[in-house]
């Protein structure tokens, strides 16, 4: 676990003083009351656990089939969606198209993903994590931030609790995962990239300055191309020389918000907290039409304004969704659903506009006779974007037409024809309706 042969990875500690650090975990908890300032991270000693499965997907098939164990897998037969350690050591990626992929790994065995495995596993891995810590927050389908602070006394120090939990997970689960523990969410980040694969690193607090200035600018959250970009025209290319530069020169170079932000994230002061976040089984919005009767034109306008909202907030929440739910409320206050599951899950307005387009076309008879006094429209039936995402056809008119196929098949082709997009707003799309 404490792997010290390998000379490139000086941070992954042996045990002793791994278990020193663990000694002085204990000693910052004990004195946190004599300090008090809330604007400092000081005053605590690493407690935050960034858990992260390592080559998900593929070593969920490496357990699954012992014939790919030791072996370089691939998954995913067009775009690799994941590879093995054995197939990323010959240089295959995440997201690299699947032809260049086996050319650098002839020897690679290419399997087809199996999402609801991959679903399973993630589900049994966040249980550990909710026994583990009372604050878990979710980044993605096979990682999140665990804050342990306080249960000193309950499960031990953070070093103990994260190979406890590395423990748990390989025998609950039979899967492979890396932690890094620091004090800010970002250096644990940091850490259990550096302790990959299957490893444990913690970052003691007097060593998060010196490891932080050596990063490359590109690692600081925030930091996107544009930004790199301004800072390696100046010769800036490390956190340490951002660390050099002062609050102002850094606003007059990238601007305020993002000079501060920056300046503060070089120095080291990270206060996002780990934030357990419930996650939304829907997603929607609604909206009162009084008791006027409405045309039908009018309704579809509310519709692409409710559809617009909830895609925008689909997408914010990095999710998607395969089921559209048309709501409605009528004169006489009572209630209809409505709903279809499109084929592919998505986050894309055009899409979830064209399903609930034809929910409402099949409604109108019912809407006509009974009166319209509410609408609504809820996304269900969500995902991680960033677990599936891979899978989505890439062409966008594809989608499209998926969708619009599936009204089709559902509503008979008189139901929608194609959208036609105004202005050049991509965002905005305002299907013909027939009369
Ligand atoms: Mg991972």
């Amino acid at each position: 676990m404490f792997d010290a042969s390998d000379p490139n990875r000086p941070l992954r500690d042996p045990g002793a003083t791994s278990d020193r650090r663990a000694m002085n975990d204990r000693g910052a908890t004990s004195d946190r009351g004599a300090t008090r300032d809330r604007g400092a991270t000081r005053d605590r000693g690493a407690t935050i656990l960034h858990a992260d499965l390592d080559a998900f997907y593929a070593s969920v098939e490496q357990r699954d089939d012992p014939r790919l164990r030791s072996r370089p897998v691939i998954v995913g037969a067009g775009v690799v969606l994941a590879a093995s350690y054995e197939a990323k050591a010959c240089g295959v990626r995440t997201a690299m198209g699947g032809t260049q992929a086996r050319r650098l790994c002839p020897r690679a065995i290419v399997v087809s993903p199996r999402m609801s495995a991959y679903s399973e596993a993630s589900k049994a891995v966040f249980k550990v994590f909710e026994e583990t810590a009372p604050l878990v927050e979710g980044l993605s389908i096979d990682e999140a931030f665990l804050d342990v602070r306080g249960l000193g006394h309950i499960s031990g120090s953070p070093l103990e609790i994260a190979i406890q939990l590395r423990k748990e997970i390989r025998r609950q689960v039979g899967l492979p995962i890396t932690v890094g523990i620091a004090r800010t969410k970002f250096l644990a980040k940091v850490a259990s990239a550096l302790a990959k694969p299957d490893g444990l690193l913690v970052i003691p607090p007097d060593g998060e300055l010196a490891l932080l200035h050596l990063l490359p600018v590109e690692r600081l959250w925030g930091v996107g191309r544009v930004t790199a970009a301004k800072l390696h025209g100046r010769g800036i290319t490390t956190v340490g020389q951002v660390a050099q530069l002062g609050e102002r020169a850094l606003v007059s170079m990238l601007g305020r918000a993002s000079g501060r932000h920056l300046h503060a994230l070089a120095h080291n002061q990270d206060l996002r907290p780990v934030q357990s976040r419930r996650r939304r089984r829907s997603i929607g919005a609604q909206r009162a039409l009084g008791r006027r009767r409405r045309s039908h034109e009018e309704l579809t306008t509310a519709l692409i304004g409710l559809v617009e909202r909830v895609a925008r907030r689909l997408r914010t929440a990095r999710r998607l969704c395969r089921t559209v739910v048309l709501r409605m409320r009528f004169e006489d206050f009572s209630r209809a659903t409505r709903s279809h599951t499109m084929v592919e899950p998505t986050d894309q307005t055009f899409a979830i506009l064209a399903t609930a387009t034809g929910l409402l076309m099949a409604s109108r008879p019912m809407i006509e006779r009974r009166g319209l006094t509410l609408i609504g429209i809820a996304l269900a039936n969500l995902a991680d974007s960033r677990a599936v995402q891979l899978v989505l056809p890439f062409d966008r008119r594809r989608e499209l037409d998926i969708a619009i196929d599936a009204v089709h098949e559902r509503f008979g082709t008189a139901a929608i024809t194609r959208g036609v997009l105004i202005g050049h707003d991509p965002g905005v799309w305002v299907p013909l309706l027939p009369d």
